[in-house]
């Protein structure tokens, strides 16, 4: 497409990779259609055509972005279906990731927003800080009988309560270590998730060694705009991960996985450390890859559901593992419309978007329930929450080991 980025623009290695991608996008809507919220809003400016053309206007023109391209930016999920469709190969990340970068650096939002994004920042990459936040939620809720809290309200009520550590299992003999990332919320509020996880490696010999010194991988502040921030958080890992010999690095949430999947583009012309992290990157395996499909029987028949996160479809682009998985341990599995359109929990988006965010979820859970299944599984945390409603909603690691003659998951007893 016709651009007008300068000479100088073009040499900027940070503004580099979104005008190479502005570039190549011929405009020809092909995207729309796999667009979440282009299929429930219908609006042009809300579809990735209409985001890359307020992305070029914002990035070419430099200066403070408008109101109306950051309200239509802030409203894009990061699910990166429109990778899927896009005859061009146009790789969105690239342009969100960089448009979001130079929000956070250009707009001043107005406070409560300022305030719901630090919060989310400075809370969640912490499971310690975590804990004492959801320790406080009933108090909150108490308050906001009186005081209106806006979308504080949203965040106390998508609140889990925390939970205690779990033990890892380990094989007598392992055949292969992998790096374990410790997370942050899931370490807060579903520690059993990587308990299930590791007895499921262990017994194919496989130890999952958390990897001392990791905090947080920096997707969340990533999404946010925060560079500067999921940069510390990137350099910590890497720098963790070198300093000990692994067969690959993990971590249960496809959410964190599809990020550091790419992590080499956090950064951009980095001589240091982006061949570093695009060594990271490549060593990274996600939990369905580990596992070869294994014929069981399965401790009783279950109709299960199976939400394949974007993180899994789009990021890490391991579609239809996890379905093989379930159906060689037992599991009969109820197919669905959509499957490939977002939840709407997207990392902090259900926070920050609660309305569009809840109408994709209803559409989601209209969509799976007409399966009628026993159970829904998926392989990430801010899924499993989002979709949360009467039904059992499960990790696949846990199913699958209880499957093995793991224990019964809580949510099923
Ligand atoms: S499908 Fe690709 S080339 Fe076509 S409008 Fe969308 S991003 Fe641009
Ligand atoms: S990342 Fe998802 S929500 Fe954003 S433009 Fe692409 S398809 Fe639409």
């Amino acid at each position: 497409m016709r651009n007008e980025f300068t000479a100088e623009q073009w040499a900027d290695p940070e503004l580099k990779p979104a005008a190479t991608q502005i570039r190549k996008c011929v405009h020809c809507g092909f995207c729309t259609a796999t667009c979440p919220t282009y299929v429930v809003l219908g609006d042009e400016r809300d579809s990735p055509r209409g985001r890359i053309q307020f992305m070029q206007k914002m990035l070419e023109e430099g200066g403070t972005p408008s109101h109306e391209a950051v309200h239509h930016i802030d409203r894009c999920l990061s699910c990166l279906n429109c990778r899927t469709t896009c005859p061009s190969s146009v790789d969105y990340a690239r342009l969100v990731d960089k448009s979001r970068a130079y929000i956070q650096e250009n707009y001043k939002r107005p406070l409560g927003d300022r305030f719901i994004r630090w919060l989310i920042a400075s809370v969640f990459p912490y499971p310690a800080l975590t804990k004492v936040m959801l320790g406080l939620v009933p108090l909150g809720k108490i308050a906001a009988k009186v005081i209106p809290m806006g979308r504080l309200e949203v965040m106390m009520k998508k609140a889990s309560a925390p939970r205690g550590p779990e033990l890892l299992t380990k094989p007598e003999k392992p055949l292969k270590r992998i790096a374990m990332l410790p997370g942050c919320v899931q370490k807060a509020v579903m520690p059993q998730i990587d308990a299930a996880a590791s007895r499921v490696l262990s017994r194919r010999g496989i130890e999952l060694v958390p990897l001392e010194g990791a905090g947080c991988c920096g997707a969340l502040s990533h999404h946010l705009g925060r560079e500067h921030e999921s940069q510390e958080f990137a350099k910590k890992l890497i720098t963790a991960w070198e300093a000990g010999r692994y067969d690959g690095v993990f971590i249960s949430a496809t959410g964190c996985g599809g990020y550091l999947k790419e992590l080499q583009h956090v950064f951009p012309g980095d001589a240091e450390w982006q061949p570093r992290a695009e060594k990271f990157a490549a060593a990274f395996v996600d939990f369905v890859e580990l596992v070869p499909p294994t014929i069981v029987t399965p401790p009783q028949p279950l109709r299960v559901a199976y939400h394949p996160p974007c993180s899994l479809q789009n990021g890490l682009k391991l579609n239809g593992k996890s379905e093989a998985l379930l159906a060689a341990a037992g599991f009969t599995l109820t197919p669905f419309l959509e499957s490939h359109i977002c939840c709407g929990s997207a990392g902090s988006y259900s926070i920050l978007q609660p309305e569009l965010s809840n109408t994709l979820r209803e559409r989601k859970l209209g969509n799976i329930m007409a399966g009628t299944p026993d159970v829904i599984v998926s392989g990430n945390i801010g899924c499993i929450q989002q979709l949360t409603d009467g039904v059992p909603v499960l990790h696949i690691a846990e199913l699958l080991d209880w499957a093995e003659g793991g224990p019964r998951p809580d949510v099923m007893k």
